[in-house]
């Protein structure tokens, strides 16, 4: 089958390679009908998460047709259309009892990477490095799924795979992002980076209940995304300091809930974003965490900031003593894809919203690579990529 390859930073490539076989009896093998790059897609491009290798397959956004199932997988048939969380997990562990899917304690076989790193290891990842797993991803004509009796949700004819395929993580992923600062109605949330977890974020905001959602970017055309097809409220951090601007739009208080969806990889002006830099290069931090700063430092006392975007290691000039001293609440996690997909998929059933709103480009998986230097450079606009086989 053909497949996206990691070759290394900055280079992926459209390779023949072996077709999944089910290994286990709870696999599914599922072929791929469309498939995304995501935002953490590009750490791995950009060589910031460790124990990739080369040939390593890609890709954890996707969804398809089951064409062989393990024997002990009986809820789903030959055929159905279905599609797939990225976090493997294997369903009856304690994390999984607890609707902690991104957890699971049984779905890593290289755990003892992820321990050496972050002390206890998160469950595995399709396509996502040794360290969380080693497991081909879903950038392919097919894949193979473990645990396939608790993952793959069924999807009615009526849907298009468009409308479905962002439940495989940034749907979820941005609404967890909402859901973990229990908004009461009328609050103000607002949401650092408009990629499209933070597209998805502000929708999920005012889904559960916000009244206003202030959105922060430095590029214009996801500030307009955001205005436009999200219904933010937006501030360009590199025209207006944010943290001058939020306090004047919320009577002096702050937004009662802020998102990080920007991650280990953000941008700041000045001499914060020269200090991140040059720390990341002597390896004294892993991480550019100035979304996270500005999200502690911006938010009204009292309030929640969660965390969505991806960080990876260790971080600098943490602003503990904002959290201690203005009582904050820090919320983070990797999503609970699996706890997530039934009630939206509703959502979306019901029509309060359509997921496909955030796709920019649709490329054939032959032309991956030039779908991750688009999404990488921001060319042409760029702010999903569903890639067809
Ligand atoms: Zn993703
Ligand atoms: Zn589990």
């Amino acid at each position: 089958m053909k497949a996206n390859c990691w070759m290394g930073t900055r280079h992926v490539q459209v390779e023949d390679v072996p077709d999944p076989k089910i290994l286990n009896s709870r696999d599914a093998i599922i072929r791929i009908t469309n498939t995304a790059i995501c935002g953490s897609d590009l750490h791995l491009y950009n060589g910031f998460v460790p124990t990739m290798k080369r040939g390593d397959i890609m890709g954890h956004e996707f969804m398809g047709e089951v064409v062989e199932l393990g024997k002990d997988v009986r809820n789903l048939a030959i055929g159905d259309r279905v599609v797939v969380p990225f976090p493997i997990a294997c369903g009856h562990c304690l994390q999984c009892e607890r609707e902690m899917y991104s957890l699971c304690e049984n779905s890593n076989p290289n755990a003892w990477m992820a321990e050496k790193l972050w002390g206890y290891s998160p469950c595995g990842i399709f396509g996502y490095s040794h360290m969380l797993g080693g497991y081909a991803g879903g950038q392919a004509e097919y894949a193979r799924v473990p645990f396939a009796d608790i993952g793959p949700i069924k999807i009615p004819d009526n849907l298009d795979d468009e409308k479905v395929l962002f439940l495989s993580d940034i749907f979820p992923t941005g609404y967890m992002a909402a859901d973990m600062c229990g908004i009461q109605p009328g609050d103000i949330v607002a949401v650092w980076g408009c990629g499209p977890v933070g597209q998805f974020a502000i929708k999920s905001a005012y889904m559960l209940g916000a009244e206003r959602v202030i959105a922060i970017d430095r590029f214009k055309y996801r500030l307009d995304w955001a205005r436009e097809k999200a219904g933010a409220e937006t501030i360009n951090y590199e025209e207006v300091n944010e943290l001058e601007a939020l306090p004047q739009m919320t009577g002096g208080r702050g937004p009662d809930h802020c998102i990080d969806a920007v991650g280990m990889e953000g941008h700041a002006p000045g001499l914060e974003g020269a200090y991140d830099k040059v720390k990341t290069n002597l390896f004294l931090e892993t991480d550019r965490p100035a979304a996270l700063r500005h999200a502690i430092m911006a938010c009204r006392s009292g309030g929640t900031v969660s965390v969505a975007g991806v960080y990876s290691g260790l971080i600098d000039k943490f602003p503990m003593g904002v959290i201690v001293n203005r009582s904050l609440t820090l919320r983070s996690g990797q999503c609970h894809v699996q706890r997530y997909m039934r009630p939206l998929l509703e959502r979306i059933q019901n029509g309060e919203i359509d997921p496909s709103f955030v796709i920019s480009h649709r490329l054939p998986l032959r032309n991956a690579a030039e779908g991750y230097e688009k999404f990488v450079n921001k060319d042409d606009n760029c702010l999903k990529v569903v890639l067809k086989t």
